[in-house]
């Protein structure tokens, strides 16, 4: 019988070693039995015990485990969640390769297809992911190679259709599912032909590792490593030491994250400054049926609005004693971040807008307290305006 998600963060990606906790592995390079044993694994694919940039213990055990999670038959880590991004894109496209992407992607995402990626000549067409049919009207047949859709998004939650995007013939089919984590949504079981996370963020959990991922089929993900031995965005065993600890709480986390940010989404709806909440599981969010349908949780990130602009934002952030100001989500403290100026400040003034990044949206990420007093500071910062 196949376990519930919340064991398989338990059971996943351990090897045949007695102890409980993973083994770091520091080392970056293994000695050969002979010339021709070096030989066979310098020219293997994702050889183990030859060199930590094609592969390293500590960090396949990672991987194991997300390709676990997600139902896939492998998963490659890499650097950060940008690093296995670029590096997707980089070793699938060429010159005259066109790419579909949601228009209220990353931020980070967003530039690197209108930078470095259009230079190199890979066209991009953003696309309004709320559209039914959007992403696959947009797809040029020969020669759009990928799909890109992050769900939910950030910093807006909007929720993106996975049937229909997995349902695209042709392209790869590649989701960011940073926001849901591997126990809140499976962008596999919809036909997804990558998923991706930024492990930076819920997977890891504290903070304290910097870390990203793909997950899909060897064919495909074999392709990337032969290029990305190349590219060396590689992770570092340290972060994915920490990653693995990371999953092995992901369970309880994201149960009580969910939860916390339900209640905090409904007290900030009821506050007479806030004038609009966002959350996939919030009632009236406008695909509150299909998040439900895609997703077991609705996750640990939700962003409201406040009438007023940049400088009112910053005066109710300066009265919370509790939230702290900063950028990534995911971890056991509540962060607030002012998308427009921070995350999203690489977008200009149009893109902000079309995407809803209004000078008057605050991301909140909810921590590990308790979701009484994560109310009562904002509450208390929300009464000063
Ligand atoms: C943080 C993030 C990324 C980038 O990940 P890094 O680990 O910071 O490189 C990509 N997508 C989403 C949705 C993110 O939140």
């Amino acid at each position: 019988m196949p376990h519930k998600p919340d064991t398989t963060a338990i059971t996943a990606g351990r090897n045949d070693s007695l102890s409980m906790s993973p083994a770091l592995w520091p080392s970056t390079v293994w000695e050969s039995a002979s010339l021709h044993d070096a030989q066979f694994r310098a020219t293997g694919m994702r050889s183990r015990e030859f060199y930590s940039r094609f592969a390293n213990p500590t960090v396949s055990q990672f991987e194991d485990a997300i390709a676990e999670l997600e139902g896939t038959e492998t998963a490659l880590a890499f650097g950060s969640g940008m690093g296995a991004l670029a590096s997707l894109v980089l070793s699938l496209c060429s010159s005259g390769s066109h790419i579909v992407a949601q228009n209220n992607i990353y931020g980070a995402t967003a530039t690197f297809l209108r930078g470095p990626c259009a230079r190199f000549g890979i066209e991009t067409t953003f696309v309004d992911p709320t559209e039914p049919g959007a992403f696959a009207n947009a797809v040029i047949p020969g020669r759009t190679m990928l799909v890109i859709a992050e769900t939910p998004s950030n910093p807006r939650l909007t929720v993106s259709n996975l049937s229909e995007i997995g349902a695209i013939k042709g392209p790869f089919t590649v989701v960011d599912s940073t926001l849901a984590t591997p126990l809140g949504q499976r962008p596999r079981d919809f036909g997804i032909d990558v998923v991706m996370h930024s492990a930076t963020k819920g997977i890891g959990g504290h903070n304290d590792a910097l870390i990203g991922v793909l997950a899909g089929d060897s064919d495909l993900l074999n392709e990337v490593w032969a290029y990305s031995v190349m590219h060396g965005a590689v992770a570092s065993p340290h972060d994915a030491l920490n990653a693995l600890r990371g999953i092995r709480t992901l369970g309880v986390r994201i149960e009580r994250q969910n939860a916390t940010a339900l209640t905090v989404a409904h007290a900030l709806q009821q506050h007479p400054k806030v004038t609009a909440v966002h959350h996939p599981f919030l009632e009236n969010h406008a695909q509150h049926q299909l998040a439900r349908q895609q997703m077991r949780f609705g996750g640990s990130v939700l962003s409201f609005e406040i009438s007023g602009g940049f400088a009112e934002c910053n005066r109710l952030v300066e009265a919370l004693s509790l939230a702290h100001i900063a950028t990534s989500f995911g971890g056991p403290e509540t962060l607030v971040c002012h998308p427009a100026t921070s995350t999203h400040v690489g977008l200009d003034a149009q893109t902000l807008q079309s995407v809803g990044v209004t000078d008057g949206l605050l991301r909140l990420s909810l921590g590990l307290e308790n979701a009484r007093d994560i109310i009562d500071d904002l509450t208390n910062a929300l009464n000063t305006l």
